[in-house]
């Protein structure tokens, strides 16, 4: 049985490009980059070829391209950053909807004293920006703000919200993990101050990531020692993740419009067929700013779990947004924001495509999903409560 993969915005496979491009950094340029002679240096040069290849992606100079570990370690080397640089300041803005890379620091934040401020959203997944106005003010160091959801794909106003937070002279992050390589991106004509990156969500290996920073905006590094990255992020470079990340940035770039014409029809032709033949099912946030790739779509009834479990039967990947606390399943935190009921929040499949899926894959899914609801509302404690 082959694996249907619908699973991209938890980890993607890495491109056989990319692979190839990162294989001589192992066994035979293994030097170390920062090394006096010639067989770092050739390492070296490489290292800059792959910093060239994501600015050219981001649009930005290369020098504002600091390689990191992975997602998490570029959100939290923005947000502590930030508030090191500026100490006078302890009020933070974010929203309920971000991932727990970037909730987790802000809550840590909370027991070290610093207001934080979540915004909300409405039930679509959309912030209101009057609120965010309003929180605005002189004791504000930093607004972390996602430019697009990893569960729902909503993609949020960045651009204007940037604008808005840096003309009062207050730092502006976001975590851009989901959004790189599926929208072009110009960051030298935005006023985003950080954006954080991770390669393995762009078919690059996992542990590596980008923290991109924009000149003039001052952050105090997380990791103190050498001085590699100018001396913003101290440890000797993932060299082959670095390479494959460089790699990844030059294929993204070839394969937009791939992701915004046949990728997206692909979602939306998985989407559309679902809902016909799926009754009680809905797709859960903002249609109209989303991501090419993904759609999360509630059942009515029936445990999120238990569809994936019957969907991995066929061999096909995709996930719940539930997470698992002390032994019982938790709905999602992004679609208890949006005020998703409980019995469609429970029942919340993530598809998340590629640029390497097929029709063939969309068409078997759509092939089994109405048989496995059936069967799964038949067995459902919720369906025959709700027609006792
Ligand atoms: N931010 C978002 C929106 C994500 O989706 C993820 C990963 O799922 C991360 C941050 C964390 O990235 P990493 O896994 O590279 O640490």
């Amino acid at each position: 049985m082959s694996t249907v993969y619908f699973d991209n915005n938890a980890t993607t496979k890495v491109a056989p490009e990319v692979f190839e491009a990162m294989e001589p950094y192992f066994c035979h340029l293994y030097g170390n980059p920062s090394s006096m002679h010639t067989f770092g240096g050739r390492v070296g040069v490489k290292v800059r070829d792959a910093r060239e290849s994501v600015a050219d992606l981001l649009g930005c100079d290369p020098s504002e391209v600091i390689f990191t570990s992975c997602g998490t370690e570029s959100d939290s080397a923005a947000i502590l950053g930030t508030l090191v640089a500026i100490p006078n300041k302890r009020k933070v803005i974010t929203t309920r909807v971000e991932h727990p890379a970037v909730l987790a620091a802000c809550r840590d934040l909370e027991n070290r004293g610093y207001q934080v401020v979540e915004l909300g959203v409405d039930k679509l997944g959309r912030l209101d920006l009057d609120e965010l106005e309003s929180e605005l003010d002189d004791d504000t160091a930093l607004v972390t703000i996602m430019w697009a959801n990893n569960e729902t794909g909503v993609i949020f106003p960045i651009e204007q919200i940037a604008e808005m937070v840096t003309s009062r002279g207050i730092v502006f992050h976001t975590d851009a993990v989901q959004i790189v390589g599926k929208m072009p991106l110009n960051l030298s004509q935005s006023r985003i101050n950080l954006l954080s990156l991770s390669g393995h969500k762009l078919h690059a290996p996992k542990g590596v990531g980008v923290l991109y920073v924009k000149k003039g905006t001052r952050i105090t590094p997380l990791l103190l020692g050498g001085h590699q990255e100018g001396g913003r992020r101290a440890g000797t470079e993932n060299v082959p993740g670095i390479v494959g990340l460089g790699k990844a940035c030059e294929l993204a770039g070839l394969n937009m419009k791939d992701e915004n014409t046949r990728v997206k029809a692909l979602r939306d032709k998985l989407e559309a067929a679902i809902l016909a033949r799926c009754p009680d099912s809905r797709v859960n946030g903002d249609t109209a700013h989303r991501l090419p790739n993904t759609t999360n779509i509630s059942f009515e009834y029936i445990e999120g779990e238990a569809i994936l479990l019957m969907l991995d039967r066929f061999g096909i990947c995709a996930s719940s947004g539930s997470a698992c606390t002390s032994g019982s399943l938790e709905p999602s935190h992004v679609l208890r924001a949006m005020g998703v009921p409980f019995t469609a929040a429970h029942g919340s499949i993530r598809f998340s495509l590629s640029r390497y899926n097929t029709e063939e894959e969309v068409d078997l899914t759509i092939d089994k999903m109405p048989s496995i609801i059936t069967r799964l509302r038949e067995l459902s404690p919720f369906v025959q409560h709700a027609q006792a």
